[in-house]
């Protein structure tokens, strides 16, 4: 900053004669070849001449000059330099004697004019002097610190103090200093408050002393058929998005997930595609990778029931409930085809349900009415394969005495699901199994593709494949880690969590939990039982046979972002009743609320922050944004009411939430009107506002990563900053001087005519 004092001495003679009948016109300084502060402090230097004029000069100013320096212009004399136009004006030729102004006239003058130097100057030279007379010397000082620290400046309590007239001036300057974004250099450096990441839990993750130890599992989809929509959000997906809030919550989370492969489905399947059953489990399990991995379900270990471990850990668990004696020999009929000649598996008898009547129910379970049946209830059994009718034959089988662990599992039952706030619906299902009292159950088939009875009589026959399912979960883990005891033997310290549709219930209430109570061994049993009911497709039922419905790999065919998919699965959890999907309300979620909502909000923001401030984050203070504090009032009861719902796995109400701080947000722009004026006229409060604003949409971001992963991680990387834990409460991370990228759009529009085309391609043969 240049500034002059040697050039006043010339004009004192002529100007203090002259003065008196004087009319003089004064242009602003509108250089673009001037930095933001340069300007600034030229103009307020004008506004301050202009206020303090003698009452002999009349000073005109001409908006229309063409002259972009800054100027003043009468019969006699033409100025362009602000602190002579200042002294001219006033009349005040006299530098002040003083060491003090001097060493800050020297400093300012240098090429380095610091913030440092200009607030040394806020606290010593302006705010001490306050009683001082103004004089020229003391308006040249103040508009040089202004133009430097503004907004220190304003909340130094100065302003109060100071006359009135330095007030307007400083609006006056303002209005004539437009800010451009060349005032702003973008050199891509981060500023970033830590302590707030979530952190990387390694290669492999195993429970630390001390810490909240939590194991997912979301239930193992039957290898031989393509996960449909209903699927996916019923176990997948809500034990993903779970898992994704407990490690943003830095947590030390594991989820665990993978395919249930052995049985009789496996085997008949197999036998149609003329394959090994391994050959056919590993072409699917692939096909149910795919899918998930698309759906950015993030399993720390997808894994398979067919594996080593998975004998060695189901045979272990057999042996220790026959040692305990809770397994008992029965013998058993058997439902035979004598057309394929192979016993059948219970869900391959189909017939009508003894309980409701509907005439679809398989031999395991009836859809109608979720009643676990026996295949031998049936009325008017078939195969499902031939349809032919099934003859029953005597065999020898295990059982698994759940009558005698019934008390064990009663009261374990009673007890967890209040600790573990089961969902409702899997505390009715558990509860209506054993208000009948639980009778031994058939562990054992005459199969090939199974886990084998690990006992000479049964070495032909192998592990029912609902006993060995469940298991499934703990040999996974151990094919993840071998310390997987750490996660499955530790119940002091490891929370179970499970994701499941409801009709699988029973084996994870009663079954599985029997067997681990039989063994003797201290598991680490269910805490939290997080079920769905079922999703409908357009007012029906999905069905792969029919073509209804939108299964795993359709989605991809879309070319709608997952995120897209995730959020509108996740906003119709079934999570009290059934719900439905539908064409026209998932096109009315993208359009309404992920677009003008959640889109607008961060698209407005960060171009705002582009084109006005370059990409850079401005100093800001907060306190120049009048109701600052009942913003962050509201943004902390909204994530206080977020962390609430997510911890009990209620998703559907948090996704609520979440989208309501995007709408805050909204509102917050709105409220203080973000455009252009601002950015010019108000520089501190725009400046404040981006600066608040770009922290609400990180915020949102993190606690819209569990739901819509893909689009979190867009709105980090355009905020430049890393994954941002989920916190109870704000904070102001991204600081001043912090640049971000360029906005990239987050969501599409989803037109009618996708609607129709979508509606019409998988409706089947469905009106
Ligand atoms: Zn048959
Ligand atoms: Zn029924």
């Amino acid at each position: 900053m240049y500034i002059n004092s040697s050039i006043s001495a010339h004009y004192t003679q002529q100007t203090k004669e002259q003065a008196s009948k004087m009319s003089v016109e004064v242009s602003f300084d509108k250089s673009k070849h001037h930095s933001h502060q340069l300007s600034l402090a030229n103009n307020l230097k004008l506004a301050l001449a202009i206020k303090y004029s003698t009452k002999d000069l009349k000073i005109k100013i001409n908006e229309d000059s063409t002259s972009t320096e800054p100027l003043l212009v009468s019969d006699k004399v033409t100025l362009f330099d602000t602190n002579s136009i200042l002294r001219y004006t006033m009349n005040d030729f006299t530098l002040q004697d003083n060491e003090e102004t001097q060493y800050l006239f020297d400093k300012l003058a240098g090429d380095n004019v610091s913030h440092d130097v200009a607030t040394h100057a806020l606290t010593n030279f302006i705010t001490k002097k306050i009683d001082e007379p103004i004089t020229a010397t003391r308006l040249i000082t103040i508009a040089t610190v202004y133009s430097i620290i503004p907004t220190e400046f304003k909340n130094s309590d100065l302003l109060t103090k100071l006359p009135v007239e330095i007030k307007l001036a400083i609006e006056e300057a303002e209005k004539f200093t437009p800010r451009t974004s060349a005032d702003f250099k973008h050199t891509g450096a981060t500023n970033i408050k830590h302590g707030f990441e979530v952190r990387d839990l390694g290669p492999e993750i195993l429970p630390k002393d001390g810490e909240r130890n939590i194991l997912i599992t979301s239930a193992l989809p039957y290898v031989n058929n393509v996960p449909h929509l209903g699927n996916i959000v019923g176990s997948v997906l809500s034990a993903d998005i779970f898992a994704r809030y407990c490690k943003a919550r830095n947590y030390n989370a594991i989820f665990i997930g993978g395919t249930d492969e052995y049985g009789t489905a496996t085997e008949t399947k197999a036998l149609e595609e003329k394959v090994t059953p391994r050959e056919l489990c590993d072409k699917y399990y692939k096909i149910h990778s795919d899918v998930y991995k698309w759906f950015q379900i993030d399993f720390d270990h997808f894994g398979r029931t067919t594996t080593e471990k998975q004998t060695e850990i189901a045979q272990d668990i057999f042996l220790k409930l026959n040692a305990n004696d809770y397994l008992e020999e029965q013998s058993m009929k058997q439902l035979y085809c004598p057309v394929h000649n192979s016993y059948l598996a219970d869900r391959y008898v189909e017939g009508e349900c003894p309980k409701c009547h509907y005439d679809d129910a398989r031999g395991d379970q009836c859809d109608g009415c979720g009643a676990l049946l026996d295949p031998f209830e049936l009325i008017n059994p078939h195969c499902k394969l031939d349809n032919a009718t099934p003859i029953p034959k005597v065999t020898d089988h295990v059982f698994l005495s759940l009558d005698k662990l019934e008390p064990k599992i009663n009261d374990w039952f009673k007890t967890s699901s209040e600790k573990g706030q089961w969902s409702k619906n899997s505390k009715t299902i558990t509860n209506s199994w054993l208000k009948d009292g639980l009778k031994p159950r058939s562990i054992t088939r005459d199969l090939v593709w199974g886990t084998p009875v690990p006992l000479e009589k049964y070495k032909d026959k192998v592990l029912y494949v609902w006993f060995d399912a469940t298991i499934g979960y703990v040999s996974i883990t151990a094919n993840y880690t071998k310390n997987w005891e750490q996660w499955w033997k530790n119940p002091e310290n490891v929370k179970l969590y499970q994701f499941m549709g409801k009709d699988n219930v029973p084996f994870h209430t009663v079954v599985f939990p029997g067997s681990q109570l039989g063994t003797g061994d201290d598991w680490t049993m269910l805490h939290h039982l997080n079920t769905t009911e079922y999703l409908q497709y357009e007012g029906g039922k999905f069905s792969k046979s029919r073509g209804v419905g939108v299964f795993g790999n359709n989605a991809q065919e879309s070319g709608i972002s997952p995120s897209v998919w995730r959020y509108y699965l996740a906003s119709v959890r079934p999570e009290s009743s059934d719900s439905h999907f539908s064409w026209d309300d998932f096109a009315a979620r993208n359009n309404s609320e992920l677009l003008a909502n959640l889109g607008n909000l961060v698209n407005r923001l960060i171009k705002f922050t582009n084109a006005k401030y370059n990409g850079v984050v401005p100093e800001y203070d907060p306190k120049n944004i009048e109701n600052y504090d009942s913003v962050v009032e509201d943004v902390n009861t909204i994530l206080a009411n977020y962390v609430k719902e997510m911890e009990v796995g209620h998703e559907r109400r948090g996704l609520e939430i979440a989208m309501s701080l995007s709408a805050r947000g909204n509102a917050f722009l709105q409220e203080n009107k973000l455009d252009n004026t601002l950015f010019s006229q108000h520089a501190a409060k725009s400046d404040a506002v981006v600066g608040v604003g770009l922290n609400i949409i990180y915020t949102v971001a993190s606690i819209m990563l569990p739901f819509v992963p893909e689009t979190a991680e867009k709105i980090f990387k355009m905020l430049n900053a890393p994954q941002l834990k989920i916190d109870e409460t704000f904070h102001l991370i991204l600081q001043g001087g912090h640049n971000i990228n360029k906005a990239e759009y987050l969501f599409q529009r989803i037109e009618q005519k996708d609607v129709d085309s979508w509606r019409a391609k998988y409706g089947g043969q469905q009106e």
